[in-house]
């Protein structure tokens, strides 16, 4: 069991390309910490520097009380969990399972009891004597994490383990991660680009935008206060609505001259952006905001209306009993819906 924590953690690669600057935060021990962002921001960067399979330009890295910068991957304890399986296709599951610790010198009858004990956890027992060839992705990826198991790892990285599988086995197989890790109360940092897994299965988020940390908080606090424009259009699916607006004399005003209810400016003055979810929304003849409608998107459980409000797009997302034609329709908001936004930085106003 360890906390992990880096302290304004750099990386420059070698052709100069400045990956993740100076980063500073903790993971208590025990939580599931998902590092966020879109391709190319830096999460696998950091999470290599964290097993040791990327030199640290800058900065210390900590696993429980020890700075591991200069220790080897191998003797950091932890284990890491990768998209492609990494599984030797010529061993059975026992072998590919027990391997690190036959590496580690431990005799045959405790690597049989612990492979045992992990392929209980993950409903392998009738599997254990298959090669990796005959077996589904989603078996694949619990040996994978077997193996991980076994080693009794103070730290468990997962690098995308889910990208190789399709929809269905991949909410599975996240819902039978977020199990085991609270189970085995494991600390855990896990890569991702997919918002909804990270929504759902951190106890922290860490958004990543550009090599830089936009926003660490729950899951909550970052559906709830979105730090800036980038984390509240990439964390909520379908995205939040953003819209260019003026704020003067207390109030924020759409161009058109719709007053957006709700809209505390505290003193601002000049243009801010207003964001709205599209689940913040209720379809009101009484309305303060108007929409007009072009597309109506059904998703089975929601519909989505897409259109123009004060010229700009938006969507909003209505229950399936919720009539929906295309037209003019007027808006009301739930209570806390509005979000304010700076212009220029995108940060959170407020
Ligand atoms: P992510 O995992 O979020 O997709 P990466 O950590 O892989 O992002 O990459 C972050 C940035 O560093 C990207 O701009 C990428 O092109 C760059 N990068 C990654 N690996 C190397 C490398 N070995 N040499 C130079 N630049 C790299």
């Amino acid at each position: 069991m360890a906390q992990v924590t880096l302290n304004q953690v750099r990386k420059v690669y070698p052709n100069g390309a400045e990956a993740l600057e100076a980063s500073t935060f903790t993971i208590p021990d025990g939580e599931l910490c998902v590092l966020v962002g879109p391709s190319g921001c830096g999460k696998s960067t950091m999470l290599r520097m964290v097993a040791g399979l990327e030199d640290i330009t800058e900065g210390e890295v900590s696993i429980g009380d020890r700075v591991v910068n200069d220790i080897d991957p191998a003797d950091r304890n932890i284990a890491m969990v990768f998209q492609n399986y990494a599984l030797y296709p010529h061993m059975s599951v026992a072998r590919n399972m027990g391997y690190g610790l036959k590496n580690r010198g431990m005799d045959r009858g405790q690597i049989a009891a612990k492979v045992r004990e992990a392929a209980e956890m993950l409903n392998l027992t009738e599997f254990l004597d298959r090669r990796p060839s005959q077996l589904s992705g989603g078996q694949r990826q619990r040996v994978a994490m077997g193996r991980a198991i076994v080693r009794e790892p103070d730290l468990f990285l997962f690098d995308e383990p889910l990208s190789n599988l399709d929809a269905k086995l991949r909410n599975q197989m996240r819902i039978e991660i977020r199990a085991l890790q609270r189970r085995l109360g494991t600390t855990a940092m896990y890569v991702t680009h997919d918002q909804v897994e990270a929504m759902t299965m951190a106890d922290r988020i860490i958004v990543l935008s550009n090599g830089h940390i936009e926003q660490i908080g729950t899951p909550n606090e970052i559906y709830e206060h979105p730090a800036s424009t980038f984390v509240a259009s990439f964390m909520g699916a379908p995205p939040m609505n953003l819209l260019t607006a003026e704020a003067g004399q207390g109030r924020v005003t759409l161009p058109g001259g719709d007053v957006v209810p709700q809209a505390g400016v505290n003193g601002h003055t000049g243009p801010v952006q207003v964001g709205i979810r599209p689940e913040d929304i209720i379809p009101s003849p009484q309305g303060e905001l108007t929409l007009n409608v072009d597309i109506i998107e059904e998703l089975g459980a929601q519909r989505l209306l897409h259109g123009q409000m004060a010229g700009q797009a938006f969507s909003v997302a209505v229950p399936k009993d919720q009539e929906a034609v295309t037209g003019e329709m007027r808006l009301a908001l739930k209570p806390g819906a509005v979000h304010l936004f700076d212009a220029d930085q995108g940060r959170r106003l407020g």
